[in-house]
């Protein structure tokens, strides 16, 4: 394999940058893993959205930040029946551009309690992506309370392969990252089911590191390995569109100048 400059370019499209990183990886740290590792583009969500700003103030053209409901990491269980998420989002929303609202956590029939439903109102009012770490069952609420959304699915759900290609199918608006998840790809080969998954939607799946703690920052350039080993076992134009080109497609003209 040779140097990442020279290798497939990546879209991370599950990155945070929360406010236990700011410190420990510095917002030029975090650009100079990006280039070695030839992450060419990252979907950047953070617990926080301080220094997620100056990540994208240095390097608009790398960075494609989406707008999390959590203020810290403590939210991440609570965010859903917490009315002053509410207040939050929308000032952020008044001052800064985002792709999308998420990653947030959300299962079951708390996808229909007020918070959640007025989180999706203001991604519809401002043609935002929905980010969700969720259950199917959360997913399904989410599409009934906007059936137009475009939701990324994240972790695809961790669910089985087949049941991805069913939601897939289902949902046009869907898409799915592969974040912290290994079952698709081990040893440069890609599992058979997923095989089959990604060659009937090689537009929908992309990939993803997941920074959910600070060390993990220093693990990307090894994810970016890997994830060009797996993916190498697909058709050409599977493993770029996989890769890089289904990020770049959706959410990488989202933030040019209007
Ligand atoms: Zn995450």
């Amino acid at each position: 394999m040779g140097a990442a400059a020279n290798a497939q370019p990546i879209f991370d499209a599950h990155m945070h940058y929360s406010h236990d990183a700011w410190d420990v990886v510095p917002v030029q740290d975090v650009l100079a893993i990006l280039k070695k590792a030839g992450v060419r583009r990252a979907l950047i969500s953070s617990s926080g959205d301080d220094g997620q700003q100056r990540l994208f103030q240095a390097a608009p053209d790398v960075i494609i930040p989406e707008l999390r409901p959590y203020r810290s990491r403590s939210d991440v269980g609570t965010w859903f029946r917490d009315e002053s998420v509410i207040p939050y989002l929308q000032e952020r929303l008044s001052k800064f551009r985002y792709a999308g609202i998420g990653e947030f956590h959300l299962y079951g029939e708390n996808a229909d309690l007020p918070v959640p439903r007025r989180m999706v109102e203001l991604a519809r009012k401002h043609g935002l992506f929905l980010h969700a770490h969720s259950d199917i069952d959360a997913v399904e609420r989410l599409f009934r309370q906007w059936p137009q959304a475009r939701i990324l699915w994240a972790h695809a759900g961790f669910e089985r392969p087949e049941k991805v290609a069913e939601m897939l199918k289902k949902h046009r608006n869907l898409w799915a990252d592969l974040a912290f998840r290994t079952d698709h790809g081990s040893g440069g080969k890609v599992d058979p089911a997923w095989r089959a998954t990604f060659m009937a939607f090689p537009d929908r799946f992309m990939v993803g590191t997941d920074t959910y703690t600070p060390e993990r920052w220093h693990y990307v350039g090894e994810h970016a390995a890997w994830s060009r080993q797996w993916l190498s076992d697909l058709p050409k134009d599977v493993a770029e569109r996989i890769a890089w080109k289904n990020g770049e497609q959706v959410f990488g003209s989202l933030l040019r100048p209007e």
